[in-house]
């Protein structure tokens, strides 16, 4: 008789670097301070730049509507979209170097 081997673990899919925010220590909305239905928001999203934010901790929780459940949402309001990126744009360069910033994200948003 064969013995069976044992299975294996499930192998996980490999999880992505996600650093700390640089925008907040708390898990909250960034903008109300809610505790509910909070998504994280990567703040330089889209094809390339959106592991680079989490990489770089360049993300916030936002309240569901203010994130993509409501046109007040970012995704959907530039004006706050902006905001958001010039604050993180900032508190990046604080930490790192406007050089940083730049060869990281690939322009300036101020
Ligand atoms: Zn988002």
């Amino acid at each position: 008789m064969t013995l069976r081997a044992v299975p294996k673990p499930e192998r996980r899919k490999k999880t992505k670097k996600v650093a700390p925010s640089i925008m907040q220590d708390k898990k909250e909305c960034f903008i109300t301070g809610a505790t509910q239905n909070l998504h994280r928001h990567e703040v330089f999203f889209g094809t390339d730049k959106r592991q680079k934010s989490l990489e770089w901790g360049c993300w916030v929780y936002l309240r569901g509507d203010l994130h993509n459940q409501s046109k007040r949402g970012v995704h959907f309001n530039a004006e706050l979209d902006k905001q958001l990126k010039q604050l993180c744009q900032r508190h990046f360069e604080k930490l790192y170097g406007a050089d940083k910033f730049r060869e990281v994200f690939g322009k300036s948003y101020l």
